[in-house]
């Protein structure tokens, strides 16, 4: 009962986010592109709007981190050396009946619980699934999955047009990759000391086995990330800081209410190989709890390969005392599509009015909000609109405003906050004679007259 509840409002969210221009089904008008997705006008700015803060709270506000964006396609030796060639893949078996594939892991830990999957091998996981001989979870059919095996993640690309000299590369899996290869670059020229950060945003791609859940696992995505190198034995202490940094952002910055975020240490068998500790922020999705954010102390691993592949010397000099040693880093790695998906559940609500409407509304933060402000002539005559557009213009040149006069004003309001718009102006004709403004707040519905002089004042305050 309680799962299909949090299934549906999966859907209605989906629903809002179409009808209101957040997210659009990719390639729509020729039949869809499965798992893409468009981010319509508000999306766009609900995106921008969280880059934004991410990159102030992560980059602008830390002496001790700077800033990096690299290229998308990479020397094929980085996946090597990262190890993402030979060890990026997920198990995977398909149904011979009606081909669907199917996640090996995925499967059983539905069946079984997560607890139970931890430390098995592929090998095991395949028989313990032949011998309860689960059906196909698309079609039905028994004893029809094929053996298991491992399913490399990345997208595999061509570069060149000259026949025979074209080179074959990788789209990449992660946006860490291409800031350990300019390690070096960025602590000469900026002369960085050790302990610092550098941090970047940007796409990266994986071909997903079972990319579902709305924008939470898609095969295009776009991370947020950060490496903080360090001095060998104090990456304790970094990864204590930046689980509670991530934790304060999302909890203060954001506004993202705490009874839905939680942490998970991960134990010895799930860490990655070069993991020394890893804990996930998690979010209480729709669907149930789910990784947003991962942070992880990655040792000195991939500086350590890329200097084995590369040839080049990627030890950091103490300037003080020439001791000369690779930093150990810290990883805080998050999925902006995550956060986003994140942050529209936690404002999503539905709620009765006294006069035995509903309406939707989502209770974005005045920070995160894609539209601070509507501006209404309470209706659409001579004498209010220009009035109406002299504030829209006022205010425009400092907040994200959005002008509407068409409708009756009650179906404005609605619509206002259903994009989840914290203020409206309305504009009346009490307005010609004293000056004054409707201010109404999204979540209250109070009102209150504000003269159109002390609207910015007012609302410098609010923000
Ligand atoms: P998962 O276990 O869910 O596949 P992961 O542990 O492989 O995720 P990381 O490699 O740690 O993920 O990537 C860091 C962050 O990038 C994740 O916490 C998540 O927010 C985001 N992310 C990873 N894969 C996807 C995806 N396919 N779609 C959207 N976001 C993703």
């Amino acid at each position: 009962m309680a799962q299909e509840k949090e299934e549906s409002q999966l859907k209605e969210i989906v629903a809002v986010c179409k009808r209101r221009g957040f997210v659009f089904p990719g390639s729509e008008i020729y039949g869809g592109l499965s798992n893409s997705f468009d981010y319509g006008p508000y999306g766009a700015e609900l995106l921008q709007n969280l880059r934004k803060l991410w990159w102030e709270y992560f980059v602008q506000r830390r002496e001790d981190v700077v800033g990096l964006d690299t290229s998308i396609l990479l020397h094929p030796k980085v996946w090597e050396a990262s190890g993402h060639v030979s060890n990026f893949s997920d198990p995977l078996m398909d149904c011979k009946s009606c081909k669907v594939r199917i996640r090996v892991d995925h499967f059983l830990e539905e069946k079984k619980g997560s607890a139970f999957i931890q430390g098995l091998t592929l090998k095991e996981m395949q028989k313990i699934i032949e011998e309860e001989n689960y059906p196909c979870p698309n079609c039905g059919a028994r004893g029809s999955f094929t053996e298991a095996r491992n399913f490399n993640l990345m997208f595999r690309t061509q570069q060149g047009a000259n026949e025979g000299g074209t080179i074959d590369l990788y789209l990449r899996p992660e946006t860490a990759q291409g800031i350990f290869i300019n390690f070096k670059n960025v602590y000469s020229t900026c002369r960085r000391k050790i302990p610092f950060g550098i941090a970047q945003i940007g796409k990266s791609f994986r071909n997903e086995i079972m990319a579902r859940q709305f924008v939470f696992r898609t095969r295009e995505f776009e991370q947020m990330e950060m490496e903080y190198f360090c001095e060998p034995g104090t990456q304790k202490e970094w990864f204590k800081h930046w689980v509670e940094y991530c934790m304060l952002f999302l909890t203060d910055v954001l506004g993202l209410k705490k009874e839905n975020l939680r942490i998970r240490e991960h134990t010895k068998e799930e860490l990655s190989f070069y993991s020394e500790a890893t804990s996930d922020i998690e979010y209480h999705f729709p669907f149930g709890w789910g990784e947003l954010w991962g942070i992880a102390s990655r040792t000195d691993y991939d500086l350590k390969q890329h200097e084995k592949f590369s040839g080049e010397d990627l030890k950091y000099v103490e300037q003080s005392n020439n001791k000369k040693y690779i930093p150990y880093v810290v990883e805080p790695a998050l999925g902006l599509n995550r956060l986003f998906l994140a942050v529209i559940s936690d404002a999503y609500g539905v709620e009765q009015l006294p006069d035995g409407e509903t309406r939707t509304v989502l209770r974005f933060s005045t920070k995160t909000a894609p539209v601070k402000m509507g501006i209404f002539p309470l209706m659409k005559k001579e004498e209010l609109v220009p009035k109406a557009r002299e504030v829209f213009s006022i205010l425009q040149t400092h907040w994200t405003c959005e002008y509407d006069d068409s409708g009756a004003i009650g179906k404005r309001y609605r619509r206002q906050d259903e994009i989840g718009t914290p203020f409206c102006i309305t504009i009346d004709y009490q307005t010609l004679s004293d000056n004054t403004v409707t201010v109404r707040e999204r979540d209250s519905m109070q009102q209150e007259r504000v003269l159109i002089g002390n609207l910015k004042s007012y609302f410098i305050e609010k923000f």
